[in-house]
């Protein structure tokens, strides 16, 4: 490997929030690792904006105006994956010359009926669809169809993740998912993968919640004969009530957290602590982007869900502002929060003294 080429790849159905953040930070951190000896590694934005319905310019505005201020940045301009859709369907067809793929001509209620009749005689049967793939008349059709994968009927599909270890499946318990929908619209799963090749990403780093796609995109890079690249799947952050973050937990914008008085230092410094720490880490835990960069080690992120919770944001945060040299910051926390912006509406001469004699101890105390 020459280079190592890692990509994010948020799709703008929502604000960016901590676990996207996350990803990005993460992402960003290997390739700056890696540059120092394989210097053309890049690190690349993809926008996944294929799901028209729910993907909107504001969410792409707050994602890039959220990396930008964090500066994760990426190299090159951002990617937009609606603009590739003419490449997803010649990929597609291409599957389907070299038989890898089929035509499907299944109807939603066809499926519907037979997904309730696998339920109901507890069938685990993963196909859908096993009639049109050896029917000649439907392999012949011009219109109406969907494109299938062709998923083996025996043997493993397996494959080692760097912070999950080997994992494997059996191919029967895999789907013979759609690539090209009826409108010939490309799915998910096609387009992720094509871009990926193109874009030369030969090192995915995600969420957890995309583990089980792995088998499924690499069905794809293995029948187009591309080479599968290394994977690193991160346990996802859940709040300090151990459910999935949610907007109570803090789900909400990063540019939010700006918006409240947050420093990017701190945001950096307690994400990266979810589910890693250093070797050598000082005993109050702060570490900044440049230190992150010259310690972490992707293969010991924890496999279990971090907790993320507002104390400890706010315990770095704290510091970091104390380490400023003049009030800005603390000024513009307080005047966010909702208790404490009472006190800078009456005296934010004093607000700012006590700032100022706390800096004043402070470079005493080095002197
Ligand atoms: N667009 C997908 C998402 O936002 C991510 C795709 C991927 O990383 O493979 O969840």
């Amino acid at each position: 490997m020459n280079s190592i080429v890692t990509r994010f790849a948020p799709s703008p159905t929502g604000n960016l929030h901590l676990g996207g953040i996350r990803t990005a930070l993460i992402n960003y951190i290997i390739v700056q690792q890696a540059k120092d000896k394989l210097p053309n590694s890049k690190f690349y934005l993809r926008i996944e904006d294929t799901d028209k319905e729910r993907s909107k310019e504001e969410y792409t505005k707050d994602i890039l105006a959220g990396l930008d201020w964090l500066n994760i940045n990426y190299d090159s301009d951002p990617q937009i994956q609606s603009s590739n859709i003419k490449r997803h369907q010649q990929i597609a067809k291409k599957l389907l010359e070299n038989k890898k793929a089929f035509k499907c001509i299944c109807s939603n209620e066809i499926l519907d009926k037979k997904r309730e009749l696998n339920k109901k005689n507890k069938i685990n049967n993963k196909k859908l669809c096993e009639t049109c793939e050896n029917d000649a008349k439907v392999q012949s059709t011009h219109n109406d169809y969907t494109v299938r994968i062709k998923v083996p009927t025996e043997g493993v599909n397996k494959f080692t993740d760097i912070i999950q270890g080997e994992i494997s499946v059996n191919n029967k318990e895999i789907d013979n998912f759609i690539l090209l929908r009826k409108n010939g619209t490309p799915t998910y799963m096609l387009s992720v993968v094509v871009d990926d090749f193109d874009m030369g990403v030969n090192f995915i780093i995600r969420g957890d919640d995309h583990l089980n796609n792995v088998f499924r995109q690499n069905l794809i890079y293995k029948a187009m004969e591309w080479e599968v690249p290394q994977y690193a799947h991160i346990p996802l952050i859940h709040g300090n009530d151990g459910k999935k973050l949610s907007k109570r937990h803090g789900a909400i914008s990063i540019n939010d957290f700006r918006n409240e008085g947050y420093l990017k230092e701190s945001i950096i410094n307690n994400l990266i602590l979810l589910g890693w720490s250093p070797n050598k880490i000082e005993k109050n835990e702060f570490i900044q982007i440049d230190e992150i960069i010259k310690s972490f080690d992707i293969s010991k992120i924890s496999k279990s869900s971090s907790i993320f919770s507002y104390e400890k944001l706010n315990f770095f945060n704290n510091h970091y502002i104390k380490n400023k040299d003049n009030s800005n910051d603390l000024i513009k926390y307080c005047e966010n929060n909702k208790n404490l912006n009472i006190f800078i509406k009456n005296d934010k001469d004093k607000f700012i003294k006590i700032f100022e004699v706390k800096n004043y101890r402070h470079h005493c105390h080095y002197i």
